[in-house]
């Protein structure tokens, strides 16, 4: 059964469009299970019918012709219920419908199965027998696995304009097709796409058109060529400790690098307009797809050896490539997963928007990417990025959507919520030199978050009071190895000069997780319950001390240093790491600098520092919760990953009692608590924390504005007052709308949060 599921699967996934993939599916669940009829209905949510899309069996004048409505007939029952049926005589069962059209009288046993998609019935796979017969368990069975593969794909044709519902038919030329993700960073903006691929994977090289198709035979022949030479050089050395089935294979790559093979169809593909790297992810893609279909295990796994060549292939091919790529004037930057090194390689003032297929609110490219006021729509699965190359797109951050080929009137509507947006930042610019103070005399000093030199002048054009984060990964990030000492140290003093005298609270290296360093890779199951933050450098105090010398020797003179650490777990940690900034803190001043000793404080990112919140507070100088992270630990929702994304809440009355818990244990230990995750930089979420008590706010400097804006239209009091509403609610859509109703009383509409409506 495995097998002939694997290669339904299989033929699915590579079929043209939905259509072919419908009629592969009927033909072969038909052929597999002997019956006389297979058929698919798919939903149509506008008149709530199911209509039939495929079959072998039945009437084919009947496709597109019989429909049923919800909860009519068998086939509307399965729709309804959300259930398999099973019956061996359908004409005894009350629900039986016969649909003329279909020809479907003459049979008498019926199963039929719900294909489900994120909860809706998108359609059912019926199978019909002439004879009575009680399909057994397993074919039950074998049908709900297909159907929920089959769902996926549906759900990801339709996304992406391929599907079959007049309602979402949408072709190349359709206007304003819209691409659902969720939001990174707010803003809107309209640009053209510019696709950025990680090096070395052929699965995400786009499709482009090339300039000089014969010189990109040529580039290609080039890295052929080179390929070879590495492959001879492999063999011979390890000839003598390999087996005659492992020497072939070096072989039969040979033979496939042959002009005659893969190598002539990608030359084939160039020759007519397709660039080198986009002809040769197709070429191998189909070689990939034909070997995995096969029945021969041993055949099979060579799918993986063209992987293999491929990925060469396409190494040697991106070495070669040393053209400066150029951007538009507006661009919108796609990648899978947008890297630091990627919002490097696009010049600032072109860099209009952000898409990422992957990731979700929280991930670190969208953090980034709200701290350079950039929207940005995150996990958007569907967007059929390797097509979209050069077009013009329109980039909903707020909502998380983008539409392809605008229209007059959608890019109309978008200039307009662009002009308007700039003119609420500039009415916004008087607040900068003004305290955020509320009505009723309540001041809460606003920091931010930085990572990259050029948030100091940004942020302190914004008005901020100083640094609650500085994220030192991110320098890490966009270099090829650790920085030196010395480097890290100019470009901590940066920071600490750029902001002098206000505070700037430095993070040590925060790596792991979604943070990666393409030096020093983590590879793990389970990244984020994972060897991450502290446990990382604590495993290596040589990377921590050179890092907090460089901090140390940074702040001489300055004096505004303070030190924090990330994603502390256990009291030990926190010992440890104050004993190794001990160590370089003397070590300093024996070799002649003149340091102030910094204070030393510590994140609350896990549910454990919240329950331990005063024995970590009797042990340093301030704490800041981590909202982002202490939100998916303790809602057990992974912060990166879009499937899950509806469950991230970090309004949820769960993660604000944790919140409260940390304030008051902090409050009892009269240590001072801040926050830096994203919830301070949300006017609502900054006004339920200052009615905790937090003693300051740290946000991305875009934010802060806005933020400064609602504080100063508010009073302590109402904080206080919506906050005890709040705690009180059993979920975070009831905390949502304590939220609105009191925003709305205090007649603040233009809020812009991105966990409340207005
Ligand atoms: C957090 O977890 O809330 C936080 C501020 O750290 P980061 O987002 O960098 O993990
Ligand atoms: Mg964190």
């Amino acid at each position: 059964m495995l097998n002939t599921l694997r290669k339904i699967i299989q033929a699915v996934s590579s079929a043209e469009d939905l259509q072919s993939a419908l009629k592969l599916v009927v033909h072969q669940v038909r052929r597999a299970m002997r019956t006389d009829v297979c058929s698919i209905y798919l939903h149509f949510p506008q008149t709530d019918n199911f209509v039939l899309m495929a079959t072998e069996g039945l009437n084919q004048s009947s496709i597109g012709q019989a429909c049923l409505h919800s909860g009519k007939g068998l086939v509307g029952l399965v729709g309804i219920k959300a259930e398999t049926i099973n019956l061996k005589r359908a004409a005894d069962h009350p629900n039986f419908h016969y649909v003329q059209e279909t020809g479907e009288e003459a049979f008498s046993s019926f199963l039929g199965v719900p294909i489900i998609h994120h909860r809706k019935v998108l359609g059912i796979l019926v199978v019909q027998q002439r004879e009575e017969r009680q399909f057994g368990t397993e074919e039950e069975a074998m049908l709900i696995t297909l159907s929920a593969q089959l769902a996926g794909f549906i759900a990801h044709a339709e996304a992406t304009g391929g599907g079959l519902r007049q309602d979402t038919l949408a072709d190349e030329a359709s206007l304003d097709v819209m691409y659902e993700g969720v939001s990174g960073s707010g803003g809107v903006a309209i640009g053209h796409v510019a696709v950025i691929a990680p090096p070395a994977d052929l699965d995400k090289v786009p499709d482009r058109r090339c300039r000089n198709p014969e010189d990109d035979v040529e580039a290609f022949q080039a890295a052929l060529e080179a390929v070879r030479r590495k492959i001879k050089v492999v063999s011979r050395t390890l000839a003598r400790n390999l087996k005659n089935q492992e020497q072939e294979l070096f072989e039969v790559y040979m033979r496939m690098l042959d002009d005659n093979a893969l190598a002539g169809e990608v030359i084939q593909n160039i020759r007519q307009g397709q660039w080198a790297q986009g002809a040769l992810r197709g070429v191998v893609q189909e070689h990939i797809n034909a070997f995995e279909a096969m029945d021969d295990p041993y055949l099979r796994e060579r799918a993986s050896d063209i992987r293999d060549l491929g990925r060469r292939i396409l190494a040697e091919l991106q070495q070669t490539n040393t053209e400066v790529r150029s951007f538009e004037e507006s661009t919108v930057l796609v990648a899978e997963e947008v890297t630091a090194a990627m919002l490097a390689e696009v010049p600032a003032d072109k860099l209009k928007a952000i898409i990422s297929t992957l990731g979700s609110n929280n991930s670190h490219a969208a953090i980034l990417a709200r701290s350079m006021g950039i929207p940005t729509v995150m996990g958007a699965v569907d967007f059929p990025y390797r097509r979209m190359e050069g077009q013009e797109v329109v980039i909903d951050g707020y909502v998380g959507r983008i539409y392809r080929n605008p229209s007059q009137d959608l890019r109309r509507q978008y200039e307009q919520a662009i002009a308007e947006e700039a003119s609420f930042t500039k009415e916004l610019e008087i607040l900068r030199n003004v305290p955020a103070q509320t009505r009723d005399r309540h001041t809460i000093p606003l920091l931010v978050n930085t990572s990259l030199p050029l948030d100091v002048d940004r942020s302190i054009a914004q008005g901020a009071e100083g640094v609650g984060l500085y994220r030192t990964e991110v320098p890490f990030m966009i270099k090829e190895h650790f920085p030196s000492e010395d480097e890290q140290t100019d470009c901590y003093r940066t920071q600490l000069q750029g902001f002098s005298p206000r505070p700037v609270t430095m993070r040590t290296l925060d790596i792991g997780g979604d943070k990666n360093l393409s030096y020093f890779p983590i590879n793990e199951d389970n990244p984020f319950l994972g060897w991450r933050g502290i446990r990382v450098t604590l495993d290596h105090p040589e990377i921590f001390l050179v890092q907090i010398r460089a901090m140390l020797k940074a702040s001489e003179g300055l004096d505004n240093l303070r030190i924090m650490l990330p994603m502390i777990t256990h009291i030990n940690e926190i010992e440890e790491s104050i004993r190794w900034i001990d160590q370089a803190f003397i070590e300093l001043c024996e070799e002649g600098y003149k340091l102030v000793k910094p204070p030393v404080g510590v994140m609350i990112e896990v549910p454990a520092a919240v329950y331990q919140a005063r024995h970590i507070a009797q042990r340093v100088d301030f704490v800041s919760v981590g909202s982002n992270d202490l939100t998916q630990y303790i809602l057990a929702v992974d912060r990166d990953n879009p499937a899950v994304a509806d469950l991230y809440h970090t309004m949820h009355p769960a993660v604000l009692t944790a919140l409260k818990q940390v304030v008051d244990a902090a409050k009892e230990e009269q240590i001072p608590v801040s926050i830096c995750g994203e919830l301070a930089g949300d006017p609502a979420g900054a006004l339920l924390l200052m009615g905790m008590g937090y003693d300051n706010l740290s946000m991305n400097a875009a934010s802060l504005p806005k933020v400064k804006s609602v504080i100063r239209n508010f009073n302590l009091s109402q904080a206080q007052e919506m906050l005890q509403h709040a705690l009180e609610q059993t979920g975070a859509g009831g905390v949502q709308k304590v939220i609105q109703d009191h925003l709305k009383a205090a007649g603040l509409t233009r809020l812009h949060s991105r966990y409340v409506d207005n």
